[in-house]
Formats: C-alpha cells, structure tokens, sequence
C-alpha cells in the first residue's frame, strides 16, 4: 500500500493544504486524481472522483487492510468510511448512516456497493447460515433493484431512475440480521418515452436479449427491441462504458440467478417475465375511430385485436375487459347508475399509457417489498430493549439538468437540496455539539444556506408543489401554463426564481412554458409541459379492477386497491409531489437521526472518460458541495481528533515517558507529557475524552518522529 505521507500523492487530507483556496484544492484533487488515488478526506467526509476504470482497489485484500483500523491510520478510502459507521454501530450500539451524494454519474451507485461489499466481507466470521443468507440477499438486491430500476441515460449508461435507501439492522454481536430497503420516486414516465440517447429500464431489454427462444415465443415476443413503440428509442444502444463484461445478456442471467437466491418462486419470476411482456404489447396497441356508416360511425377501436389478446393471456385477465378497459371508461352517474363512457382517441393513447406505466411500476414497488419480506430482521439488540442497531445506506438519483427538464427532475433537484441542507445542518451541527460535549469554545463559519430554495419548493400554500397541488384539485380546469402563471405571481421576488415572463431578455426560456429555479449545484429551466398531469398521476378505476381480476396471483397482490368497488366513495388520492415530499421530510428526519457519515462524489469529466479530469467541470462541484467551506469549518474548529487512549497507542513511543510503559495516572496526563516534550503543546486543546489538535502540522510532526 502507498506511503500515503508521501507529497508525490497529494495530500490525504485537503485539511493539510497549506491554503485553502479553490486552487489549492483542485491542485490537490487532480494530482491525486493523476496517480490514481481518487479518494481524499475532508476530516471524516470521504470525496471521492469517478475514476471510469477498473482500479486494483477493491477485493478482499485491501478489505483486510483496513479491518479494525481507524480512519486515519490507512489512506483514504469508502473501506475505511464503511468500517468508522461500522465501528461506531459496534462499539456504542448508535445508529449510523452513510449518505451518498454527487451528480448523476459521479459514482454513487457503485460506492455504495462497494460499501456493501465491505460490510459483507468483515460481519459474520463464524459463518452462521442465517447470517450467510442475509447478506447474501442484502447484495443480490442491487443487482435486481438495478435491472429494473436504473436506466440509459445521456448522462450515466447505468442511473439510477429511483432513490434508495437501505437499513441493515445488526444485532449486538455486530452481524447482519435482516435489511429494509425504502424505494423513492421510480420515474416511470421513462417507460413510455425515452430521449435520443437514451434507453428505458434496463429489465425490458435483458429479457428481450437474454431469454431463451421458447420463453420469447410464450411470450409472444420477438428479440428485436425496434420492435416495440416502447424500446424502440433505445433500441441498440449499450449499457456498458467500461468493457463488454455486462451486456444485457449476461445480465439476464444474473439478475435471473439473484432472484432465486433471494428467494422469489419460479412461478413468481415467470409472472415478472409475463408482465414486462404484456406492458411492452401494451406499447403497441393503437386506436383507429371506425369509419363505417351508422351507429358505430366514430367508435373507436383497437388496430390490432390480436395485441389485445397477448395482454389478455399475459396477464391472466378477461379478454373482452382488457378490451373495455381500454376504450371506456365506467362512471358511477348520480345515484348507484353506472355508465360507460367512450374514450376519444386522446384519452384512450391516454389511459393506456397511464395504464403501462402503473403496472412498472406496481411491479417494482412488489419486486422491493419481496426483497423487504425475506430480509425482515429476526434478531434483536438486548442492550438497546430489544431494538436492532441500524447502518443505513443512502444511493439516491443525483442533481440533473437535462435540455428539457420537466417534473422528474424537478423532484430529483429537489431531492438534492434537502440532502445538501441536511449536509449543512449535519456538519456543523456535529462539530459544535462535539465542541461542546467535551468543553471548547468555537466560533461559527458562514456557509452558503440553501434553505430559500427548499422552501421555494416546500413551503405549505405558496411553495411550488402547494401551488401545483392547487392546480391538480381544480377539476381539470386550470391548465400548465395557468400554473406557471400563479408561480409567477408568487414568486416574482424570490431570488431563486424567475421565469421568461419575469425576465423577458432571457432567451434560455420560453415564454408561457418554461420557469427557471437557481439551484445550489446550478441553473436548471423546467418546462411545465405535464407537470399537473404528472402530479396528479391519474389511473382509471377501470384497470385497477381489471389487474386485481386476474388469475395471476403475482400480479393480483400487485392492485389490492381494484377491490373496491366503483361506488365507493373515494377519497382524492396524495398527489405524486406530495407523496414525494413527505417522503423526503422523513427520509431526512430518519438520516438526521443517526451518526452520518459522508461520501461526496465528483464526476471527472462529462464524456465518460478514464483518466481526465476537467478542471472547470470539477471546480464547479467543489463548489456547490460546499467542500471549500467544509475544508475551512474543520481547520477553524480543529483539523484533527482523536480518543487518547488512541492517540497514545500511535505515538507513545516518541516519548521517553510514555514508552514503554507510563506512568502518570490518567491517559490524558501522559498525553500532556508527551505533547510538552515535543514542544506541541501550544497547538493543542484538552477536551474531557479526546485531544483537539488545530493545525495539520502538528500532525505531521508527530508522524515524522513516529518514523525516526
Ligand atoms: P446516477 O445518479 O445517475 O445514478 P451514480 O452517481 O450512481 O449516478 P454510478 O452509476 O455509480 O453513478 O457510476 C457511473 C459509472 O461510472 C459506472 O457505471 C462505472 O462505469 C463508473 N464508475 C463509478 N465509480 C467507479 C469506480 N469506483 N471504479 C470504476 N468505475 C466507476
Ligand atoms: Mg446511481
């Protein structure tokens, strides 16, 4: 392993720089970048740069290498990170969590399965089965949650199209007894329509690629992708970036090979192929209004019966009601009087789309609360009344801008917002309680507070999803462009707000389509194109009833709500950015309430290139993560800490009273000593447990005479 003191490499730590300047730090960054070592520490926070190349860095060899060590004594690296949460979960029975950020292609994904990979590997030595089966299922489940969750896209061949965050629980010998895996926001618009360039999920085209013929013909499919409206955009391209290793093929297999491990039924995996198949026919179906003469003049009809007919036998539900669903639509008039309502050809392109999106994602929501179910924890921790201790894991979609960037991304940015006000409040509300905790005086950094923004977005009545759930409520009346028009009325002041009509010279938009929120990571223009149909994600009845019918019991568990009857009164559903909003609060309340851990990724270069890393486009980064500032809130509080039975375990032998042996009653005198004698002791701060030490040289210092 490297000498890591060694200045050819850089810096481990940007809180060694001797300045911090933005130069300093991309210097830093890139010379390390340069040689390979791609990640570097902000104290505790890990930064790391998407290297897109296999590095000898993983593997259970440099596992080893940092097993039991602190964070300080090995280079930088997720290992270590993994083990100080690991450690800290062990040790003092706390809940902990990683948290992941970047932008989409920084690498996130794969750190958090190296994290996993990490955790694996140290838990469990005496091999017992259970404990063998649950991290079994706990890795398996990314390679499933990946095929069907994570998608081409123009700016990472494998993004994640879903937030994740997974919980390990342990129990109090500190092995893995069970998992829960929380999904967010699938963005199932992707599988109807994909942008040039882009694919939909990758779980369509692994099966149409990796099936065997027989089940294709069951199936009713041919291996074509251009075959189908839906996978016809994507139709050709490629996952892989780095080496042909993972084409849809093998992927196939493999994500068929973990489903068994994780324990769905054959039966069950058969159902998932059957409803990939059915949604992809559904894609096909077109609508013609009947031209013949009398009564049926107008009606409409389905081009090509015999696709009706595939979706019938694929789902296992009545043909003639597939059918039914598919042009009308039956609504309860006045009293108990049930009506059939015609679609015109807009509404039927329209429920039959709204229709394929809903069985995804229905089947991703069941493929996580399969995984959920076997991984439920059987243990428990006596020391914490029979609760588990929990490391969580959090891989969530990254900030985006697109060319066109519409209700998803708005979600997605948000997302990254509430994690980078989270980050804010974490790290300076966790220096100062440390601070206080072991009775120092400190003095607070300004950081720049993204606070407006989230409240832009959040804020009940007048933030933009308020706004927006207006819209949805108003019986179908009030249409984009009204919408945009209310925000610019709310808005017109806010700083983090504008729009073509508000700033008329500004041609990156367009007038009555297009509004602009300045993000911390940027400027991104959405266009409000579909964002009050997208919110108020509506689905008829009709299907819901029609999938609950089937004989498929798969599929039926998938659409519990199809039991009720239409009569039934039914309360307006949450809409999509409400649910999503919720579902953030709780996400960072949870996060808020365990010890973090940082991993804060960099995209290298936005070709997907090994080896290059573009200046301007990292600096950029640095930037809006607030790394800069984050380096500077270390060095004013103190750039290093450390226990002092610890401390004094690395460097006893530099001082003649602590080795070998000493002899001056408490730890923290004989840490004294040896700091007096070195002449340190200017440079340092005595907290009740740990040693506070301001300035990098001082480390340094003690290095070099522990190598002499
Ligand atoms: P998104 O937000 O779009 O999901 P992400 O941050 O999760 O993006 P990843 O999918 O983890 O990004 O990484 C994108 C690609 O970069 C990977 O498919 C892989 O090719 C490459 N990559 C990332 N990290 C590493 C690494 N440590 N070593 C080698 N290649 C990597
Ligand atoms: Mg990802």
């Amino acid at each position: 392993m490297e000498d890591d003191n060694d200045p050819a490499y850089g810096k481990p730590d940007f809180v060694l720089l001797d300045q911090v300047t933005m130069e300093d730090f991309m210097k830093n960054l890139k010379l390390r970048f340069e040689k390979n070592r791609i990640y570097t520490y902000i104290g505790e926070v890990l930064v790391s740069v998407n290297p897109y190349q296999e590095l000898p860095l993983y593997g259970p060899e440099v596992i080893a290498q940092y097993q039991g060590h602190e964070l300080y004594e090995r280079p930088p690296h997720l290992y270590a990170v993994a083990n100080a949460a690991y450690k800290a979960m062990k040790r003092r029975a706390r809940d902990t969590c990683i948290v992941i950020s970047g932008e989409s292609g920084a690498g996130k994904t794969e750190a958090s399965k190296h994290i996993m990979q990490y955790i694996a590997a140290v838990t469990n030595p005496s091999q017992r089965t259970e404990v063998e089966r649950v991290k079994d299922v706990l890795l398996k489940s990314t390679c499933v949650l990946e095929a069907f969750g994570n998608a081409r896209t123009s700016r990472n061949h494998n993004s994640s199209r879903f937030g994740k965050y997974m919980d390990i629980n342990f129990n109090f010998k500190g092995d893995p007894i069970g998992g829960h895996i929380h999904s967010y926001l699938l963005e199932k618009s992707r599988v109807l329509k994909q942008h040039v360039g882009e694919r939909n999920f990758h779980s369509f085209y692994q099966m149409l690629q990796g099936s065997e013929d027989k089940l294709l013909q069951e199936l009713h499919l041919q291996r074509n992708p251009a075959l189908y409206n839906f996978t016809r955009q994507g139709a050709g391209l490629s996952v892989t970036v780095l080496s042909n290793l993972n084409s849809d093929e093998m992927n196939h297999q493999a994500v068929t090979q973990a489903m068994g491990v994780i324990g769905f039924s054959p039966k069950e995996i058969a159902s998932i192929h059957r409803i990939l198949a059915a949604i992809l026919h559904l894609g096909n179906i077109e609508f013609v209004e009947t031209k013949e003469e009398g009564p049926e003049k107008g009606h409409l009809v389905v081009a090509e019966e015999v696709l009706v007919e595939y979706v019938a036998e694929l789902t296992a539900t009545p043909r003639d009601l597939v059918l039914r669903s598919l042009l009308a639509r039956t609504v309860a008039s006045g009293g108990r009087d049930l009506i059939e309502k015609g679609y015109s050809t807009a509404e039927a392109c329209y429920a039959r789309d709204a229709c394929a999106k809903a069985v995804y994602q229905r089947l991703f929501e069941w493929i996580v609360d399969k995984i959920n179910s076997v991984m439920e924890a059987q243990g428990r921790d006596p020391r914490r009344d029979g609760k588990d201790t929990v490391i969580g894991v959090l891989d969530i979609y990254g900030f985006e801008v697109f060319p066109v960037n519409s209700f998803e991304q708005f979600c997605i940015n948000y997302c990254n917002e509430k994690l980078q006000q989270l980050f804010i409040q974490l790290i300076l509300k966790q220096e100062q309680e440390e601070y206080q905790r072991e009775g120092i005086a400190w003095q607070s950094i300004n950081y720049f507070n993204n606070m407006a923004i989230v409240e832009l977005v959040e804020r009940p009545h007048r933030g933009i999803l308020a706004v927006l759930d207006e819209a949805c409520s108003s019986a179908g009346t009030i249409t984009d462009r009204i919408f945009l028009q209310t925000l610019d009325t709310h808005h017109r002041h806010h700083p983090h707000y504008t729009s073509r009509q508000l700033c008329p010279t500004d041609k990156s938009m367009e007038f009555g389509r297009d509004f602009q929120i300045k993000h911390y990571a940027g400027n991104v223009t959405y266009s409000v194109e579909g964002f009050i149909d997208k919110n108020r994600d509506l689905l008829f009845q009709d299907f819901k009833r029609l999938l609950y019918s089937s004989t498929d019991p798969t599929l039926r568990a998938m659409w519990p709500d199809g039991q009720q009857g239409i009569t039934e009164v039914t309360k307006r559903p949450l809409t999509a950015g409400t649910l999503f909003k919720n579902s953030m609060v709780a996400l960072v309340e949870n996060l808020a309430s365990k010890e973090p851990y940082y991993v804060r990724c960099i995209k290298p270069n936005e070709d997907k290139v090994a080896g290059r890393l573009d200046e301007s486009y990292c600096r950029h980064q640095v930037a809006y993560l607030g790394l800069l500032e984050n380096v500077r809130v270390r060095r004013a509080g103190f750039a290093f800490r450390q226990p002092y039975p610890r401390f004094l375990l690395r460097y006893k032998m530099t001082c003649e009273y602590t080795w070998p042996n000493h002899l001056l009653g408490s730890d923290k005198a004989a840490v004294s000593a040896l700091l007096e004698q070195s002449g340190l002791l200017g440079d340092v701060v005595f907290g009740h447990t740990k040693l506070f030490i301001r300035s990098p040289h001082t480390l340094v210092v003690l290095e070099q005479s522990r190598a002499r």
